[in-house]
Order: structure tokens, then sequence, then C-alpha cells
């Protein structure tokens, strides 16, 4: 139906990649398997993944933010956005894990409440488009 949801979607999927993507290279420095670190560490292609992120984040919720006032949803995407990257510079495994699962989580969280705040509007704006007698 909405294009503008398949954007929040895509943030959706690209947070997960990316979340996995640092949980793995976590896990492989913590059991000691440096080869498949190796492997799976790529500077650009993280960067990559958080250019991304925060370019579909901001074109996502920016739109809404300005036609719902939805700062909050923005706030939580940002906040998890900081969180992600601050994970990366964590020494201990535990806060590295933590920070990077409250990031993701919350960068998932803003898109999804972002889908639910557009598809009330649309239902809002065909509510009054009805009771206004136009035919939708
Ligand atoms: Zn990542």
């Amino acid at each position: 139906m909405n294009k503008s949801v398949f954007i929040d979607k895509l943030g959706i999927c690209l947070s997960l990649c990316c979340g996995i993507h640092c949980l793995s290279t976590t896990i492989f420095v913590a059991i000691g398997a440096l080869e498949l670190f190796d492997l799976a560490v790529n500077e650009k292609l993280e960067f990559a993944m958080s250019c991304g992120i925060l370019l579909i984040g901001v074109a996502a919720l920016l739109p809404q933010l300005i036609a719902q006032r939805t700062y909050g949803l923005m706030a939580l995407f940002i906040g998890g956005f900081i969180l992600v990257k601050t994970s990366e510079n964590m020494t201990t495994l535990w806060t590295q894990l933590t920070l990077l699962s409250l990031g993701i989580l919350a960068i998932t969280g803003a898109h999804y409440f972002n889908i639910k705040s557009k598809r009330k509007h649309a239902e809002y704006i065909k509510a009054v488009k009805e009771a206004a007698g136009y035919r939708t």
C-alpha cells in the first residue's frame, strides 16, 4: 500500500543486519576466533551500514516528525544510534553486547512506532475525507 512504510521496513532490516554483523565480530573476538574476526570485520561495510541507518532513519522519521510532531521517536532513534556507536568502543564484552542490543532495539522500535503513527495518520485522513463526502 504505502510507499512511506517501506522505508521504515528498510531501516529495520538494515539495523538488524548491522546488529548481527557487530554481534558476530564481538563474539569472534570473545571466543578468540581471530581468523573469523579478520574476515568479518570490515571498516567500509560498517561505515556504509552506519550511514545507511542514519540516512534512512532521518528520511523515514523526519516527515512524521513534521506532520505529527513525533519528537520522541526521533529521540529514540538518535539515542539508539548513539548506543550502537558507543558499544563499538566498549572493551568489556557484556557492556558491548548490552549497549548494542539496546541500541538496535531502540532503532527498530523507533521505526516500528513510526509505521504505526503513519498508519494511524492515514486512517485519520481517510476518515476525514469520508466524513467530508469524498469517495476514496
Ligand atoms: Zn554494525
